[in-house]
């Protein structure tokens, strides 16, 4: 019975860990999904980038309050999980404050965590203010309603309770060590946990032992279920960031892939000393390349891996010119119809033994409409705004490309230039012969 309670934990880590672990394979698999990319080039800039953008969150910090409140949640976080690995070795060996022999070392670290999870409680209180009772545009929009709102609240709501356990398990453990309860070693500064002391006044020895240890198991427990909520949840990103940004677009700004077949094409088209029988003759039974792309198996995997990583805070449609003029495009949705229908085609697979059987649905039409397509004004704008290195306008051309190169679909304006273009050589409606009309009138 002694060892009752260290079973009982590493049960739960055996679990927890174990859960996540195959949320992260399920997750690599539905990225995989994506064609292929080659990403090995400028090693050295994508380091550069990922230092910058998801370690040193240069890019959040373009809007002061949300960034710096950004980076003391995410600082505060990361750094009192410091703590966790101290947990994990109590609850494992069953002792107590495991790293306490470091004296004042251990004393400046538990009070610089308690100092930051008071930073985060404000924080978290701050954005919780701004989603629900300013009610900040970007947090509003039609594609923020239902799961992707009860989400963000969801995070700030979970974080919030483990920053209060936090302080409640040293609140009650400074009162232990005060009345010498056994066990309970002189160690750590409290600098915020000391003022909610008074609370637990008049407690018996063993009703504070009864708060510390649930507050303790609580911690422990809730960042376990964290964990594995990650996985269905935009919090995602704290894991994400770091790929993504490193994998991010490092090209000049705006420019677009060439289809390679195209270009092909071009070439033998514009090259005079080109001889288009010397091409080498395709494999007959080849299946010809598929043009642009209709669900997400025609993304690329750093798309797939886009989709996964948004946080959804709405920067890129707050910037989106077509979504500020009334336009249904929004890049966020972009980005959220993307992931949602990676999911369901995971979803899929898992009840196929791995396998995709058609369901009769794709990301264009059933989730992404023509519409929100031929709003785009192709600005970047979305792409520069993001602070994870999401790059939605690469998705939105991709299934234009299909819409025009398979389907034909595009809008009679596009279509009408796209004949100019083919006719006359420029895209109005006027023969080549007549071009220097203009100076004679
Ligand atoms: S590129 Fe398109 S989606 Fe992105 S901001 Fe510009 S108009 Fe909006
Ligand atoms: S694509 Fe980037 S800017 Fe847009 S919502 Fe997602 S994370 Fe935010």
């Amino acid at each position: 019975m002694e060892y009752l309670p260290n079973i009982i934990f590493a049960v739960a880590l055996i679990v927890g860990i174990g859960f996540f672990a195959r949320n992260v394979k399920k997750l690599s698999r539905n990225i995989k999904l994506g064609k292929d990319v080659d990403v090995s080039d400028n090693k050295s800039q994508r380091w550069k980038n990922m230092a910058k953008i998801a370690l040193g969150q240069t890019k959040m910090v373009v809007r002061p309050i949300a960034g710096i409140m950004h980076v003391i949640v995410y600082v505060g976080f990361i750094i009192i999980n410091i703590e966790v690995l101290e947990i994990i070795l109590d609850g494992l060996l069953g002792t107590h404050r495991l790293f306490s022999p470091l004296g004042p070392v251990y004393n400046f670290l538990i009070g610089s965590f308690e100092i930051l999870a008071l930073l985060v409680i404000v924080a978290v209180v701050v954005f919780w203010i701004r989603r629900n009772i300013i009610r900040i545009q970007r947090f509003i929009k039609p594609e923020m309603k239902g799961w992707p709102k009860t989400d963000g609240n969801m995070i700030l709501y979970i974080e919030f309770v483990l920053m209060l356990l936090f302080l409640t398990m040293n609140a009650t453990d400074f009162q232990l060590q005060r009345i010498g309860a056994e066990h309970y070693v002189q160690a750590g500064s409290f600098p915020v946990s000391q003022f909610i002391v008074p609370l637990f006044d008049g407690l018996s020895e063993s009703s504070l032992i009864f708060v510390e240890r649930t507050a303790w198991w609580l911690h422990i427990l809730g960042i376990l279920a964290f964990l594995n909520y990650l996985y269905y949840s935009k919090h995602l990103h704290i894991l994400l960031a770091f790929p993504n940004t490193y994998y991010g677009k490092i090209k000049p700004q705006g420019q677009f892939n060439n289809l390679e077949s195209v270009t092909k094409e071009v070439k033998l088209m514009m090259d005079p000393d080109a001889d288009p029988y010397a091409a080498p003759v395709e494999d007959d039974a080849a299946e010809p390349e598929k043009f642009g792309a209709s669900d997400v198996m025609d993304l690329n995997w750093v798309q797939l891996l886009n989709a996964y990583t948004c946080t959804e805070c709405g920067r890129c449609t707050s910037e989106c010119p077509a979504n500020q003029t009334g336009k249904k495009l929004s890049p966020r949705k972009i980005m959220m119809d993307t992931r949602d229908r990676l999911e369901e085609v995971g979803k899929i697979m898992d009840a196929n033994k791995g396998e995709f059987v058609p369901d009769g649905k794709q990301l264009l039409g059933d989730y992404i409409s023509h519409e929100e397509l031929w709003a785009c004004t192709t600005c970047n704008a979305c792409v520069e705004a993001c602070p994870v290195s999401i790059d939605p306008l690469s998705i939105i051309v991709e299934m234009r490309r299909y819409l025009v190169m398979e389907q034909s679909a595009a809008p009679t304006e596009l279509n009408n230039m796209m004949s100019n273009i083919e006719n006359n050589g420029a895209p109005w409606p006027y023969n080549q012969m007549d071009r220097l009309n203009w100076v004679n009138e």
